[in-house]
C-alpha cells in the first residue's frame, strides 16, 4: 500500500470527509485545523457518516476506522499530505511552503482545491515536480469523481502515484490540466451562478428553479441546492478565481451570492443558505 501516512489540512466538510475515506482504506491519518475545536468537531461528522453507512449495511467498523485519524497540532511529517482549508490562495501558499520544510523531501504535496491554480501553490515549494491536485468532491465518502491536475512540472511519477492512491480509495480518477478551476467549476460555476441571477431577478422561486434542473436536465439536485452544499463561501471564492484567472467579468458573483455571504447564510455549514437546514 502507497502512502501509508497521510496529513490531511483542513477538518471541515472537505477534509473530514477526505480523512474518513483514506482512514478507511487502511491508512493511517493525522488531521490538523487551524480553528479551535474544528479537528474534534470533524471526528464528530466522520463518527455520523460512518454510523449512517453502518446503517445502510455497509461492512465498516467506525471506532477501527476512527483510530486510525490522529488529530495534531500541526503540520507533521507523513508520506502524503492532502490540503483542503478554505478556498484562498494565500492561505493554501502559506501551507504549502510550511509543508515543504515539515514534510520528508519524498512526500507528495496534494491540494484539494476546487479552482485555483496547482502551478501557484507549487511554487510556494521547493518540490514543484511532487505538487498536484487531488480535487475529491462533496460528500467525499459517496462521490466516486478524483479530479487529478497535474501541473507542467509535476513528474509522471506524482502523477502516476495519485491516480493509484485514488484508485485504492474505490474512486474514478479524471485528470485535468492546470487552468483556473480545471474541467469541473469552470463548467459548474457559471451554471451555480446563472441560477442565482434567475433568483436575484425574480425569475423563479428558489423551488422553481432547482425542480426545473432536476426533472428538465435529469440532475441529483439543483443548482441552488448544490450551492448550498458546496457553501456559498466556496462559490463566490471559486467564481473570484476564474475571474481574475481568465480576466473574464461573465464570471463575477451574483450581487444575491455576496450578500447571502455577507451576513454569513453560507449553506448547509452555517445551517442558512437558500434554503434553511436544521
Ligand atoms: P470548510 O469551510 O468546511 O472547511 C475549511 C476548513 O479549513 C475549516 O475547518 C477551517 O478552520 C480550516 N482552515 C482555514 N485556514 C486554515 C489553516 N491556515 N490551517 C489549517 N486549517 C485551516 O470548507 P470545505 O468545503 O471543506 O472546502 C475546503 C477546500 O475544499 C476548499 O479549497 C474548497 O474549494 C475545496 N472543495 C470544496 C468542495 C465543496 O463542495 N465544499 C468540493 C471540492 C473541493
Amino acid at each position: 500500500m502507497s502512502f501509508e501516512h497521510v496529513l490531511v489540512v483542513g477538518a471541515g466538510q472537505m477534509g473530514g470527509g477526505i480523512a474518513q475515506v483514506i482512514a478507511s482504506s487502511g491508512r493511517r491519518v493525522s488531521l490538523h485545523d487551524a480553528a479551535p475545536g474544528a479537528t474534534e468537531r470533524g471526528l464528530e461528522t466522520m463518527r455520523k457518516s460512518l454510523e449512517r453507512l453502518v446503517a445502510k449495511g455497509a461492512e465498516v467498523d467506525p471506532d477501527d476506522v476512527l483510530s486510525r485519524v490522529e488529530p495534531v497540532g500541526d503540520l507533521v511529517q507523513a508520506d502524503l499530505m492532502v490540503e483542503a482549508v478554505v478556498e484562498d490562495a494565500e492561505v493554501k501558499k502559506d501551507i504549502f511552503r510550511r509543508a515543504d520544510d515539515v514534510l520528508q523531501p519524498a512526500a507528495i504535496l496534494a491540494s484539494n482545491t476546487s479552482s485555483i491554480p496547482i502551478s501557484s501553490l507549487a511554487a510556494a515549494t521547493g518540490r514543484p515536480d511532487k505538487v498536484i491536485g487531488m480535487h475529491f468532491f462533496n460528500p467525499v465518502q459517496l462521490m466516486a469523481l478524483v479530479e487529478v491536475v497535474s501541473t507542467p512540472q509535476t513528474s509522471e511519477e506524482t502523477r502516476a502515484a495519485v491516480v493509484e492512491l485514488a484508485e485504492e480509495l474505490g474512486k474514478t480518477p479524471a485528470e485535468a490540466n492546470d487552468f483556473p478551476g480545471f474541467v469541473s467549476n469552470r463548467i459548474l460555476m457559471p451554471y451555480i451562478n446563472e441560477a442565482v441571477w434567475a433568483l436575484h431577478e425574480r425569475v423563479a422561486e428558489p423551488e422553481a428553479i432547482d425542480t426545473i434542473a432536476k426533472l428538465g436536465f435529469n440532475h441529483p439536485m439543483g443548482p441552488l441546492a448544490l450551492a448550498d452544499l458546496i457553501g456559498l463561501d466556496t462559490c463566490v471564492a471559486i467564481l473570484e478565481v476564474l475571474r481574475d484567472g481568465f480576466g473574464d467579468s461573465r464570471y463575477e458573483p451574483c450581487p444575491l451570492l455576496r450578500e447571502h455571504v455577507a451576513a454569513g447564510r453560507l449553506g448547509r455549514k452555517s445551517g442558512q443558505g437558500f434554503y434553511p437546514y436544521s
